[in-house]
């Protein structure tokens, strides 16, 4: 079996973390995490970077630190993860959903712009697979309505939108260092921000609302969104590689492109816009209407292949979970519908190899041959 993901960690990872053990530096005190929020600061052209236990936590603590609540909206893709709609639901807002690009697999900017009312906060901008948003009329509307931007890096390390890195647009932008992403901690976030003020609210979400006068005196509740050392020693070695990362991924998605092209039934991922090249986060596919089956039946086809591959996001207005709560009633998103129905991803690790790509693709070529 072709896994969908295998991370590579072949550069200073050990070294880094026998260090943390030789040291006893294993906890958030520990000095790669200020290395590692510097490193980050510093790569992605921002003033300052607070490392968190994960990509989705980040999100939370970037409604929070941006004081949205109840009777707030924000704007988001519905095509997302759900970590995105519930961190504005757990904040008490109320998420509006906009739908994508059938092509870029992005929010359309000008259904953003339609959405606006007097209670939109912000608009949560997620790039997806590997392409950057539309970002000038993004910037545009929240500019026009003085709308905060909270950026979802997840899937962009060292990725750019006109030459400008991704993660640093708007009040806040975050990361997630899951083992799929380019830069990988096992488990971790970040977020990134200009804002001396926003920074010193991050800092203390991320650590129980602790502050002075009187340690365990609260004035308002945080979380523990602790990165310990050991996970920042591997983001550290991580990020030494990013470019290279960045370019084996583009190289990857270039091989499937060759062996893929002119496959009947099959839409690739773009492999550019005029404001990005594509970094291939995932290796997407979407069948076209009139292959006979869906993306579940496809995947189902290329596992009996040995290829282990995953389904696109499903829609946040079409989740149970946010139907019972009363959102999005009636609404309908045809592309992120259809993304969710047609689509999947093959295995796109940093670790695949070219003859498992060629096995990859060959397999592909051949269930799409059976439609
Ligand atoms: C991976 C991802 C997240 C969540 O990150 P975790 O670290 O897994 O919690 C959030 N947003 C997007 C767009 C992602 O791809």
């Amino acid at each position: 079996m072709i896994p969908v993901n295998e991370p590579l960690l072949d550069g200073n990872e050990k070294r880094y973390l026998a260090e943390c053990i030789e040291t006893g530096w294993i906890s958030s005190e520990g000095p790669f995490v200020e290395r590692f929020e510097h490193g980050m600061a510093a790569r992605m052209g921002r003033r300052h970077a607070v490392a968190v236990c994960n990509g989705s936590m980040a999100l939370d603590a970037a409604v929070a630190a941006l004081g949205i609540g109840p009777g707030d909206e924000v704007i988001l893709p519905s095509f997302t993860i759900v970590s995105c709609a519930a961190a504005v639901v757990r904040a008490g807002a109320t998420p509006v959903v906009v739908d994508s690009d059938p092509l870029t697999w992005n929010m359309r900017p000008d259904e953003v712009a339609a959405r606006v009312t007097a209670r939109t906060r912000a608009i949560m901008v997620v790039h997806i697979y590997g392409l950057p948003c539309e970002m000038a009329p993004l910037l545009e509307v929240a500019g026009r309505h003085g709308l905060a931007i909270i950026e979802d890096a997840a899937e962009m390390h060292g990725q750019t939108w006109r030459g400008r890195p991704c993660g640093s647009f708007g009040a806040i932008s975050t990361f997630s260092f899951y083992p799929n992403k380019h830069v990988t901690t096992g488990e971790g976030g970040m977020l990134l921000t200009d804002d001396d003020a926003l920074a010193e609210r991050l800092r203390r979400l991320r650590n129980l609302a602790f502050a002075p006068p009187r340690r365990f005196v609260h004035e308002e509740l945080g979380w523990n969104l602790r990165m310990s050392n050991l996970q920042a020693a591997l983001g550290c070695a991580q990020l030494e590689r990013l470019d290279e990362f960045v370019r084996r991924k583009r190289a990857m998605g270039a091989r499937y492109d060759a062996r893929l092209r002119g496959t009947p039934g099959l839409q690739l991922p773009l492999p550019r816009t005029d404001d990005a090249e594509n970094i291939y986060w995932v290796y997407g596919l979407v069948l076209d209407d009139d292959v006979p089956f869906d993306a579940d039946e496809a995947m189902r086809r290329l596992a009996r292949r040995g290829v282990g591959c995953r389904p696109f996001f499903w829609p946040m207005h079409e989740q149970p979970v946010f139907r019972r709560m009363g959102l999005f009633a009636g609404e309908r998103l045809p592309a992120a519908e259809r993304l969710a129905r047609r689509g999947f991803y093959v295995p796109s690790g940093l670790a695949l190899g070219e003859a498992q790509i060629d096995a990859v693709a060959e397999a592909v070529r051949a269930t799409l041959a059976e439609a």
